[in-house]
């Protein structure tokens, strides 16, 4: 069987990209080996943010005595987990959908590569002219002794759950470590986090560390520093889990949560040709293309900031590409980020941080949420705003924010760097009282 472009994996940028091609009359075929519409849909955003919509319900109603308001929390979970697979299948569906009211032709099989451009998949090859690598990621599996072979959790297998556990260890502390192990725990859970950092969310700064812990602490959760699992047992009902200074915890799961490997097809290498990096993710230039002639990989597996939106905007990137358009490559955007604990951190471009190891002339300010008048008046002043700018144009170079809504905050920077415009501007504008927004330009006079 012939076709004109080969997608492996039905991911965010590989559906639409395939929707597309075939939509232009172009013979596709994709390939799928789990659950359509890949991490995003089944085991990542869409279940953890349904996850998280309930425990922070739950957590806001415990928290609102400090309003004045005294409420009783009681949280039926097997009803929580249903509504979360319930709406992942809904999304699933829609996925199923789409692709069926194609010319797509969809094969639920695991393609590997017999050559370039010669794919098997359950027992049959396709041959394909462009062949496009959406495979995404994997939970890292860390080699403990005694953890394989025990029913320790991962993403994949945690909204598998009817019920939570009574007492979770997790290892790992970036952001699925966090908003998993602060769900449950304002679920019900006893939560114990594990990092061999010497902070949780470590590729974040200081601070922004520390508002985290606190507020994860007073949701429950004991955060362990500097320390690694060197032993797992599990006896049946409970995980045995032993730390290299010799803690011994226990409890009823175990979330592995320390990062993510690439998903790379069979033959890759060895019969494709197409070279890995040093982490094993697939090289590509800017323009999304592999090492190998009419071979572009996209998403996750490409080796980027590995969320849903890079995946779904590399799509249009690339079919750009594969329609001769070079005009922008994958480097030219500005790529903003979320955390969905409570206080949330949205992120876009650069930390003062990053700015002092690049050797990069910057000014910083921030504005604590307790100096916005949303913040005070509604109890939420946990958080502050950062802004990194560029002394030499008055560029904006990045924004941190913590604090209530911060990843739908963000955007306003993201808009204002995407525009390129400056922190005057920001300065100039007059925003809505009193809004958490209103914090912002009040952040930018902090620079007059
Ligand atoms: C718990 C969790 C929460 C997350 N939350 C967010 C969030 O809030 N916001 C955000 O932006 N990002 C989030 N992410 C990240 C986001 O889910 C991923 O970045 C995104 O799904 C990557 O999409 P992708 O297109 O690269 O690949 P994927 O969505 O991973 O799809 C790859 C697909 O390829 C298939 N596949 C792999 N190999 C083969 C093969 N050989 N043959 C056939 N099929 C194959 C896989 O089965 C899979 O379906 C989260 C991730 C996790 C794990």
């Amino acid at each position: 069987m012939r076709y004109d472009l080969a997608v492996i994996g039905s991911g965010q940028g590989g559906v639409p990209l395939a929707l597309d091609f075939a939509k232009s009359g172009r013979r596709v075929v994709l390939f799928e080996r789990g659950d359509l519409g890949g991490t995003c849909v089944n085991v990542g955003c869409t279940p953890s943010k349904s996850f998280l919509a309930s425990a922070h319900a739950a957590g806001r109603a415990r928290r609102a005595g400090r309003l004045g308001v005294e409420a009783q929390v009681r949280v039926d979970v097997p009803a929580v987990m249903e509504r979360v697979r319930t709406i992942v299948g809904e999304w699933r569906d829609g996925v199923e959908a789409k692709l069926a009211r194609s010319s797509v032709q969809l094969v639920r099989a695991e393609a590997s590569f017999e050559a370039p451009h010669r794919l098997r998949a359950d027992g049959e090859i396709y041959e394909a002219e462009q062949v496009v690598l959406d495979t995404g990621t994997r939970p890292t599996i860390p080699p403990v002794d005694g953890l394989t072979g025990t029913p320790f959790l991962t993403n994949t297998t945690f909204f598998r759950q009817e019920t939570l556990p009574r007492r979770m260890i997790v290892l790992g502390s970036g952001y699925i470590g966090l908003e998993l192990g602060q769900g449950a725990a304002r679920l019900g859970t006893e939560v114990t986090l594990v990092t061999p950092d010497d902070r949780i969310l470590a590729r974040e700064e200081l601070d922004v560390c520390s508002v985290l812990t606190r507020s994860l602490g007073i949701d429950g959760v004991r955060t362990l520093l500097e320390r690694r699992a060197v032993r797992v047992a599990h006896d049946g009902e409970r995980f045995t889990v032993t730390l290299d200074e010799g803690t011994v915890l226990e409890a009823e799961a175990l979330l592995v949560a320390i990062g993510r490997t690439p998903n790379v097809p069979e033959g890759t290498i060895e019969r494709a040709g197409i070279a890995l990096d040093e982490r094993g993710f697939v090289q590509c230039d800017p323009y999304l293309r592999t090492s190998v002639a009419q071979h572009f990989a996209l998403g996750d597996v490409a080796g980027q900031p590995q969320f849903t939106h890079v995946s779904w905007e590399d799509f249009r990137r690339l079919r750009a590409v594969l329609k001769g358009d070079r005009s922008r490559t994958r480097d030219d955007r500005v790529l903003a980020y979320a955390m969905y604990t409570e206080p949330q951190v949205g992120r876009v471009g650069m930390t003062a941080d990053d700015a002092v190891m690049r050797g990069i002339d910057h000014r910083v300010v921030t504005l604590p949420l307790a100096d916005v008048a949303r913040g005070a008046e509604w109890g939420l002043e946990e958080g502050f705003f950062r802004l990194v700018v560029d002394p030499t144009n008055d560029a904006i170079l990045g924004a941190t924010f913590i604090g209530y809504e911060a990843g739908e905050l963000i955007h306003v920077i993201l808009a204002h760097m995407e525009a390129g415009s400056t922190w005057r501007v920001l300065e100039r504008s007059v925003h809505v009282h009193p809004t958490f927004a209103e914090g912002i330009p009040s952040l930018a006079r902090l620079l007059a």
